[in-house]
């Protein structure tokens, strides 16, 4: 489907003969394209979209298009480097690779023998999705040599836990099937910034005469083209879905062969969506009371009925709980069984691959959740993190508590490596930084996670400078520790014909031939026809008793909102169209706005334009006001991923944002930062 036309002007031609490779996405998002790179003289000179991928369809986003800033900016690590100036000033002297990794091998053994291998803390995340790129030779690496191990829910882990606890991770409703609904509900996703691919479609269903809702706290672009916008307090989604559920049960629009059939759990669920009148949602979620009844009757009456279940819902203490009762709705409605019908969450599951080629078992290591980097780096005594290793991350940007990690990372006897692309925040911390590959010069394997598809990418060029790929660099680390027997592989080629080998030999073979590959349960499955539940009875748990134990109220529990009378407004955070989490934040972008309700502007004499402070006791942020009603009163939002330079006194949104976790999943509470705003000349 071909209804974004490409507007883009082709780079200027520098002399000589151009190649267009193809080459796919693996960066942190649902969509995984197909490229077409073209690349002249060795270098990058253009990168958009190619049809190898229906979904792709020939265009992408302008974020990747503009990845060639990146490959070749002022940012660019193009070689090791020792740490020369004071931590943060960013000075490193060129050395060696060899002296590099002498220096990284020697403080690991020392820190090992000083404190045990639980006092080096590797530190990473999305920074790309491939599977070559995380959790191959790295994972190895720290489970052989006995390090901590990282708990990574800085994002999706509550969603996770609730679609894994429910459904086993369900391969879910694709993007292709979207025109089959007859009601679609984007429930804290807004794919006009991030996952763009599903906007053709979204827009396709409507023209059919599908009916929109748009569950969020902004008027998103999508939200102004729906038919009910349910502008939701951040933190009560949960209220609202329950309040859904009440009105099936009560109105006998539930499906009860089905629930008696494929559940498990439904009268506890009924119980406690009980007290949830429609009444009490709306006031608890600051809505429309017949608002929220339409969107009740509408789910209760459409079929083929979608929700789209996004991650914005889960970035608060409520979080695992509001994730739990949307994805419930399609079992308690009775959604199921039809094309377009059903819920649409990450796929990342469908192609049930266990890495199986990591060669080692995962130790009872010390655990830490990522979360609370500030806290290990600074609090953490038993043993104390002497040896920090971060790659495919830049926490200082994207963590909780940024002024804590500053502080911990500016820590005299902590011992840091950047392994990075570019020189991010957190880099500029380090006492040794290694230059890593970006996707168009290392080989990576691309699976979506919105649609079914998984691509093999290949280097489209030679690596800028003294870059290596991952697989590269923790392979030669794991020999240098003497930690691999004399057969195992350590290089790039090596891991990924391991990894070609370990998948279905369908599925290797096709990546090898360079033609898609498609998973048993096809790339458009309908739920509860061609794929089950994979929970170990096929059922729905809707009463999950291991979730029920680790929520701090139980399952289905509201825990109200934070805001004191200090700090009355919630700031939130979401995805923008220029970074992919904080990936591309170092490029330039118009001055940063603090996007605030005119009523909550009026209330504090403030305009448009003005230069504001946003603080709470965790710190503040000076930025420009941007006055709009294109936001809920009472809520205030800065973009996600932003980097240091990109504000006024150089911290940035997470600096608000408390280190308390999830009801479940132990995630970040991104969307529970409280906060106060005030002019900055008055401030
Ligand atoms: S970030 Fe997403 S939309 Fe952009 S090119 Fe990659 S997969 Fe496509």
């Amino acid at each position: 489907m071909s209804s974004h036309a490409s507007s883009r002007q082709r780079a200027p031609v520098l002399g000589g003969p151009a190649s267009t490779v193809e080459t796919a996405c693996p960066l942190d998002c649902p969509d995984a394209c197909s490229l077409a790179v073209t690349v002249q003289r060795g270098k990058v000179i253009e990168i958009d979209g190619s049809h190898k991928n229906p979904v792709t369809d020939g265009y992408i986003c302008a974020k990747v298009r503009k990845f060639g800033e990146r490959l070749y900016g002022p940012d660019r690590i193009l070689h090791p480097g020792v740490r020369r100036g004071r931590k943060g000033e960013g000075r490193f002297a060129r050395v060696e690779w060899d002296e590099a990794l002498g220096l990284i091998v020697n403080r690991f053994q020392k820190a090992k023998a000083e404190a045990g291998g639980a006092s080096i803390l590797p530190f990473s995340y999305g920074g790309s999705n491939g599977l070559l790129t995380q959790d191959n030779f790295d994972a190895q690496l720290w489970r052989r040599f006995g390090t901590s191990r990282l708990d990574r829910t800085v994002c999706a882990a509550p969603t996770g836990a609730a679609n894994q606890a429910l459904y086993g991770k369900m391969p879910s409703v694709t993007y292709r099937d979207y025109p089959h609904a007859a009601l679609i509900v984007l429930w804290g996703v807004n794919p006009s910034a991030s996952g763009i691919h599903l906007v053709p479609y979204v827009r396709d269903a409507q023209r059919r005469g599908a009916t929109l809702v748009v569950v969020d706290p902004r008027a998103t672009p999508l939200a102004r083209m729906a038919d009910v916008h349910l502008a939701v307090r951040p933190g009560t989604d949960v209220a609202l879905a329950l309040a859904v559920h009440r009105h099936l049960f009560a109105g006998g629009h539930v499906n009860e062969a089905f629930l008696r059939e494929h559940t498990r759990g439904v009268e506890q669920l009924r119980e406690r969506a009980e007290p949830w009148t429609i009444d009490k949602a709306a006031a608890t979620c600051g809505l429309d009371p017949d608002a929220v009844r339409r969107f009740a009757e509408l789910y209760a009456r459409s079929s083929p009925a979608l929700v789209r279940c996004g991650w914005g819902l889960e970035r608060n203490r409520n979080g695992g709980n509001a994730a739990m009762a949307v994805l419930a709705l399609p079992a308690v409605g009775g959604k199921f069984g039809v094309r377009g019908g059903g819920y649409s969450m990450s796929n990342s599951a469908a192609w049930n691959i266990d890495r199986t080629w990591i060669g080692s078992p995962e130790p009872e290591t010390r655990l830490v959740n990522m979360n609370h980097l500030g806290r290990a780096l600074t609090e953490y005594t038993d043993p104390p993190v002497k040896v920090l290793f971060v790659y495919n991350c830049n926490p200082v940007a994207t963590v909780p508590d940024q002024r804590r990690i500053i502080r911990g990372l500016e820590r005299d006897d902590l011992f840091t490596v950047a392994f990075e692309q570019v020189m991010t925040d957190t880099a500029l911390y380090a006492d040794v930084v290694l230059p890593a590959t970006t996707f168009l010069e290392a080989y990576d394997f691309a699976k979506a996670y919105g649609p079914i598809h998984l691509d093999l990418g290949r280097p489209v060029v030679d690596a800028v400078g003294e870059a290596r790929s991952n697989a590269d660099v923790f392979g030669e680390l794991c020999s240098r520790l003497g930690l691999l027997a004399d057969e195992e592989p350590t290089g790039e080629l090596d891991l990924m014909v391991r990894i070609l080998d370990a998948l279905p030999p369908a599925v290797g073979s096709d990546l090898r031939a360079g033609t898609s590959p498609v998973p048993a349960c096809g790339t458009a499955p309908i739920q509860f026809v061609d794929v089950f539940p994979r929970t170990p009875d096929r059922k729905v748990d809707l009463f999950p008793a291991a979730l029920e134990a680790e929520a701090p109220l139980g399952l289905y529990r509201f825990q109200p909102d934070p805001a004191t009378e200090q700090y009355p407004l919630t700031l939130i955070s979401p995805a923008s169209d220029r970074t992919i989490s904080s990936t591309l934040g170092e490029l330039a972008r118009p001055d940063v706005k603090l996007v605030m309700h005119p009523e909550d502007a009026a209330a504090r004499g403030l305009s448009d334009g003005d230069l504001v402070r946003v603080f709470n006791d965790l710190g503040d942020v000076h930025c420009t006001l941007k006055v709009a009603a294109t936001i809920r009163p009472g809520t205030i939002s800065l973009p996600k991923g932003l980097w240091r330079r990109s504000t006024g006194n150089g911290l940035t949104a997470t600096a608000l944002v408390p280190d308390t976790l999830t009801d479940l999943g132990a995630g970040a509470c991104f969307n529970d930062a409280r906060v106060q705003v005030a002019a900055l000349a008055n401030a």
